[in-house]
Parts: C-alpha cells; sequence; structure tokens
C-alpha cells in the first residue's frame, strides 16, 4: 500500500510498504480522512531519537473497517469511525478512570506519533480506539479526533471559568483553534476573542463566531486589554493553540488576576512562574496554569455529538495522499486555514 512516512528526521515522502495486518483485538481500517496536524512538523522538526523512525505519521484518522481481527467483538467491515489516537495502559489509576491522556504507564504518544499512523490507504488499530460517526463525512470526522477533541478537552479543564458573561481570549486560529470557536459558541456563553496574526485566520474566527478579533503584533496585549479592561481585570480564561514565546507573554498579561491559562501549542515558548515580594509578578496572583494533552475517549463522543447536531464543522481542505507532503509545506509557510485533510 501508499504510506507518507517520515523515514528520517525532516524527512517525509510517499513510499510502498506492506499491507499491515490486523492481530488479535485490532481492526484494519480503511483510511477515508486524516488531518495535517501542526504537531507534525513538531514531530518533523524534533532531534534524531525522539520519534521512531520510519514511522507513518496521522493521528487523525477516520475510515472504514476492512476486516476485524481475532476477538473483536461489535465491529465488522464497512462500519464507519473515528479513531481515538491515545493509547494507554488501560490499567493505572489515571486510565482507570477514564483519563488515557495522563496514563502513568504508557509515555506520551499514539496511533501516528508513537506507532504507524493514518497517512496510508490502511492502518490497524486496536477496536478499542473506534467511535462510531453515523452518517458525518469522513472528511469531518477524523479533525474531531485532534482539532476537535484537543480544544473541547482544555474548554472542559476551564469550565467552571467559562460563565456566562465571561471572557475568553482564543490565541492562534488554525486547526485547532477554529475549533476552539465553535466549540465554545456551542457549549458556553462567554465573549470570544480571537487572536492570530494571519488576516485570513482571523476572518475564519468571524465566520465561525467569534464576537472579537485582534490582530497579534506589537499592540496586542493593549488591543486585548481594551475588550477585557485593565488589570487586576482581564480575561478569564486564555487558550493559546500556538505557545510560542510571543503567545504566552500575550497570555500571560491578559489574563485575569485568578483567571485560568491553559497551554495547549507546542511551539517551545516559556512560561516564567516567579512570584517575588517586591515585583509584579510574571503571571496574575491566583492564575492556574494548565498543559492539556489531547483528550479523553469520552469527550471525543461528546465532540462527535456537537458534530453530529451540526455544532461543529471543520473547515477542511483536501489533497490526495500524493499530495500531503505539499499540505504540510502549506502549513508550515501559514497557508493553511481552517484543517487540511488528506484522502489517500
Ligand atoms: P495551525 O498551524 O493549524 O494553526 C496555528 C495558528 O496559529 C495559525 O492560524 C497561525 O497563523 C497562528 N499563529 C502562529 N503564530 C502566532 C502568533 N505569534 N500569534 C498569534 N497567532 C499565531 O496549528 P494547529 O494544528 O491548530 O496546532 C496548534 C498547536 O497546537 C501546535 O503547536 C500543535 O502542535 C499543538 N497541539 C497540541 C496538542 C496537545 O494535546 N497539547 C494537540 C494538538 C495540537
Ligand atoms: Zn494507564
Amino acid at each position: 500500500m501508499r504510506a507518507v512516512r517520515m523515514t528520517a528526521p525532516g524527512v517525509l515522502e510517499q513510499v510502498d510498504v506492506p499491507t499491515p495486518e490486523a492481530g488479535p483485538g485490532e481492526v484494519l481500517l480503511r483510511v477515508g480522512a486524516v488531518g495535517a496536524c501542526h504537531s507534525d512538523l513538531h514531530i518533523l522538526d524534533a532531534a534524531e531519537g525522539a520519534f521512531p523512525v520510519p514511522l507513518t505519521l496521522g493521528h487523525e484518522i477516520a475510515g472504514t473497517v476492512d476486516t476485524v481481527g481475532a476477538a473483536v467483538t461489535g465491529w465488522s467491515p464497512g462500519d464507519r469511525a473515528a479513531v481515538y489516537g491515545i493509547i494507554g495502559c488501560g490499567h493505572c489509576r489515571a486510565c482507570l478512570r477514564g483519563l488515557e491522556n495522563q496514563c502513568r504507564v504508557v509515555p506520551v504518544g499514539g496511533i501516528g506519533i508513537s506507532r504507524d499512523g493514518g497517512l496510508a490507504e490502511y492502518v490497524v488499530v486496536p477496536a478499542s480506539r473506534l467511535l462510531h460517526v453515523g452518517d458525518l463525512d469522513l472528511t469531518q470526522a477524523a479533525p474531531l479526533t485532534d482539532a476537535g477533541l484537543t480544544p473541547y478537552h482544555a474548554i472542559e479543564l476551564a469550565r467552571s471559568a467559562l460563565r456566562p458573561g465571561t471572557t475568553c481570549v482564543v490565541i492562534g486560529i488554525g486547526g485547532l483553534g477554529h475549533m476552539a470557536v465553535q466549540i465554545l459558541l456551542a457549549t458556553t456563553a462567554v465573549r470570544i476573542v480571537a487572536v492570530d496574526t494571519n488576516v485570513a485566520a482571523l476572518d475564519l474566527a468571524t465566520r465561525m463566531g467569534a464576537h472579537d478579533v485582534v490582530r497579534a503584533g506589537p499592540d496586542t496585549v493593549d488591543a486585548i486589554r481594551a475588550i477585557v479592561g485593565p488589570p487586576p481585570d482581564g480575561a478569564d480564561v486564555v487558550l493559546d493553540f500556538v505557545g510560542a514565546e510571543p503567545t504566552l507573554t500575550t497570555a500571560r498579561q491578559v489574563v485575569a488576576t485568578g483567571g485560568q491559562l491553559l497551554l495547549v501549542g507546542l511551539a517551545g515558548g516559556t512560561l516564567p512562574v516567579r512570584p517575588v515580594a517586591d515585583e509584579p509578578p510574571p503571571i496574575p496572583l491566583e492564575t492556574s496554569v494548565q498543559v492539556p494533552f489531547w483528550g479523553t475517549r469520552a469527550e471525543l463522543a461528546e465532540v462527535v455529538a456537537l458534530a453530529r447536531q451540526g455544532e461543529l464543522r471543520a473547515d477542511v481542505h483536501t489533497f490526495p495522499l500524493d499530495r500531503a507532503p505539499e499540505a504540510y509545506d502549506l502549513l508550515r509557510r501559514g497557508e493553511i486555514h481552517g484543517r487540511a485533510i488528506v484522502v489517500p
């Protein structure tokens, strides 16, 4: 079969590989759609040894069951499914509570991250990772599994602060951010302030229903402060879907005293936490900072439900498998707005 693999650090290419076979408890899925996530660029850019090579990328997968392995119940050839990408140990304290994204045994990873993923004609996944998607188009189902799930989980973590009348600043309106805006609209009554360097991303935020948009630049903090008010007031919740030095600086400078800062993006910025008596603290006092990772299977089922109810729809741009490297080049250049979806 054809697969798009990281064959060496930084090298992404289409190759022919044997079609894998489903072992006990697994299914062979015919990939219908796979999202191109910015995390794949971080994986490609990572130092040698950080990820296995060769590795078929693609952790945002939806498809159709082709064959089922031994001991699989509840799934048959022809069933359509979205794939929950994390494979926790299933037995630790976190997994027992359904928090496989906090597994205490299996290191951070998943399908398309620590084992072969969906940028291929077929992928083998444990049957326990599949969720029914009803009549959703597979190009819509795929982005739910990360671009939908990750913001949904972050919003869940902050839900107690997302009360009617509060303000949520969303930084980075790309694949994750444009889903975050829709999830906030569908599940809260907060004022949404969308922030991005890119005008097309801000147009997308407006189309998705953001109440205010701010073009990131030298005056970002002042522009956001004009909306959320001066310190010690500020944004009740800040969702940073970039995680670079400038966005983290903005995030900590606009979050309210006692607010919540959720750092989702993996761009490598740092967040100073250094309370001292005789200086303004780098982060307002009483502010909580969380670093969410992906989400839970139960949350993915809720994200799928939101989409099936018509309240969540990714803005997708499709590419055939042989153009996947081009889709990633465009993503790196900031020329994908919404989500690039590869259709093998
Ligand atoms: P994307 O490329 O689709 O979107 C990023 C957006 O951020 C773009 O619209 C871009 O214009 C904007 N941006 C870049 N620099 C900016 C700046 N300085 N100020 C304001 N906006 C800026 O990326 P994505 O696929 O949505 O992923 C976003 C980030 O989230 C990536 O770092 C990715 O690795 C990370 N991620 C984390 C998790 C997790 O579990 N923590 C899961 C998925 C993705
Ligand atoms: Zn576990």
